[in-house]
């Protein structure tokens, strides 16, 4: 095996098989080193109750059609499906369950006087978060997080009751700490062809309705794109070397077990550019499967996103899976699955799922209803900072989180270094 390539990508999650594949695709030769036994990193499966599940990411953001256009090419475009439209609900620090507001974006109302609203935010704060129609669209204009934005446009309530827990559940992280032109491409600009927050939160939604669902999954789990992503890899010649953790790199070479690996480096894995052991936020994951006939009525829709706070209730999120995607529905065979995701689990996790799905569901759920259980482990990146000699950077750490603002970085960064080695 030689130990020298045009390019050595070091981590085999989807920021680095992407850009492996586009720099193959324009006739370089790729090395992937892979620090564990499989590729794809948070993008992964796993088997319970006899079904295999994504036990990472379980669906795409569709805006820019990023994704999607991956997925086609990847021969996977037939089986991109919509989940469900019913939506989430939101259990509030109070502990009341609500739908989430209809025209929101990221918690962010569109009409912050609409009954929804109100009724989670109560009328104060809907006259305060109502204010951001009336003052000018430069005011906010230099925030950097969504937190700030929100806080200075709609103020608190808003934040802390809609916006945080949708942070908290969907990207596992808190509004001040998600930039917001990652989060929230175009928004910014919205904002001032629009007059206001809540008028570009509402033509960004019309924007994304006109194109479709605002996510989108894939058809057997969206891990199936690291399946496929592995057969191109390999079919086109790729060196993928799973169990070899890169070290020590160098614009031009990285340490593997102590030997050199030569070639234009690229870090594709959160982490590795830092002098630290911090591997990040963790995140665990509990999935169970569950027999239990009230839950036909997906009484909480798609699932549920928890404010901080919110009594006697430790996940951060729920999502019920079978009511989410039709496909997980068929093969579940009437079981329903439920994923709960946490910050802090201990080694009771499957006892606090069941009575935390109980509760945000509103439905009992004895232990004799559930058939399995699953527990998987991720970390987040912590944001990072580049520093000017640093090799590129791909993924997560850069791009932000999701798989849309993932691949589109892998895509862009992989014109750019064919640009430059055409050059
Ligand atoms: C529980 C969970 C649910 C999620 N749900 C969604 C979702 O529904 N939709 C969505 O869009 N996004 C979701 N995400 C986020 C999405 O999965 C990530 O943003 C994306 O997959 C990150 O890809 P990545 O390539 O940057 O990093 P990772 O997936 O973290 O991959 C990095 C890879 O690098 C490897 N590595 C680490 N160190 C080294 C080293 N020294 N040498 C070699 N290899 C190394 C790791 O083993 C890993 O395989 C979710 C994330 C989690 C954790």
């Amino acid at each position: 095996m030689a130990d020298s390539a045009d390019f050595v990508i070091v981590g085999g999650g989807i920021g680095g098989l992407v850009l492996a594949r586009r720099l193959v695709l324009g006739g370089a030769s790729v090395i992937v080193l892979e620090a564990s036994g499989s590729l794809g990193g948070t993008v992964a499966r796993q088997r319970v109750g006899g079904i295999e599940v994504d036990a990472g990411a379980e669906s795409f953001a569709t805006r820019g059609g990023t994704v999607a256009a991956l997925a086609k090419s990847l021969q996977l475009g037939d089986d991109i499906v919509e989940p469900n439209p019913a939506g989430a609900w939101l259990q509030t620090a109070a502990g009341s369950a609500f739908r989430l507001p209809a025209n929101s974006l990221l918690g962010i109302p569109g009409s912050p006087l609409a009954q929804d609203v109100v009724a989670i935010i109560g009328g104060r704060a809907g006259t305060r978060a109502f204010f951001d129609t009336l003052i000018p669209s430069f005011y906010g204009a230099k925030a950097t997080t969504l937190g700030e934005l929100v806080r200075k446009r709609m103020g608190r309530p808003v934040l802390d009751q809609l916006v945080r827990p949708i942070s908290r559940g969907v990207h596992s992280a808190d509004a001040d700490e998600l930039l917001l032109d990652q989060v929230a491409p175009g928004l910014r600009q919205a904002i001032v062809r629009e007059g206001s927050l809540a008028r570009a939160v509402l033509a960004l939604r019309e924007t994304t309705a006109r194109a479709g669902s605002a996510v989108a999954g894939i058809r057997g789990g969206v891990f199936r794109l690291v399946d496929a992503l592995q057969s191109d890899l390999s079919r086109f010649g790729v060196d993928v070397r799973l169990d070899s953790a890169g070290h020590d790199l160098r614009l031009d070479r990285v340490s593997v077990r102590g030997t050199a690996i030569t070639g234009r480096v690229v870090a594709a894995a959160p982490g590795l550019l830092r002098d630290t052991d911090d591997r990040g936020t963790r995140v665990t994951l509990a999935t169970l499967v569950v027999d239990q006939p009230l839950l036909d009525a997906a009484p909480r829709g798609t699932g549920v996103l928890v404010a901080e706070g919110a009594p006697g209730v430790r996940a951060r999120a729920l999502t019920h899976s079978t009511a989410k995607w039709a496909w997980l529905a068929e093969a579940a065979g009437g079981r329903h699955i439920l994923r709960l995701s946490y910050d802090d689990a201990g080694d009771d996790l499957a006892d606090v799922a069941r009575a935390d799905a109980a509760a945000l569901l509103g439905v009992p759920i004895p232990a004799a209803a559930v058939e399995d259980f699953a527990r998987a482990e991720w970390y987040r990146p912590n944001r990072y900072t580049p520093t000017p000699d640093d090799v590129p950077l791909v993924g997560e750490s850069i791009a932000g989180t999701g798989l849309a603002s993932v691949v589109a970085r892998s895509e862009a960064l992989a014109g750019t270094l064919l640009g430059d080695a055409d050059g």
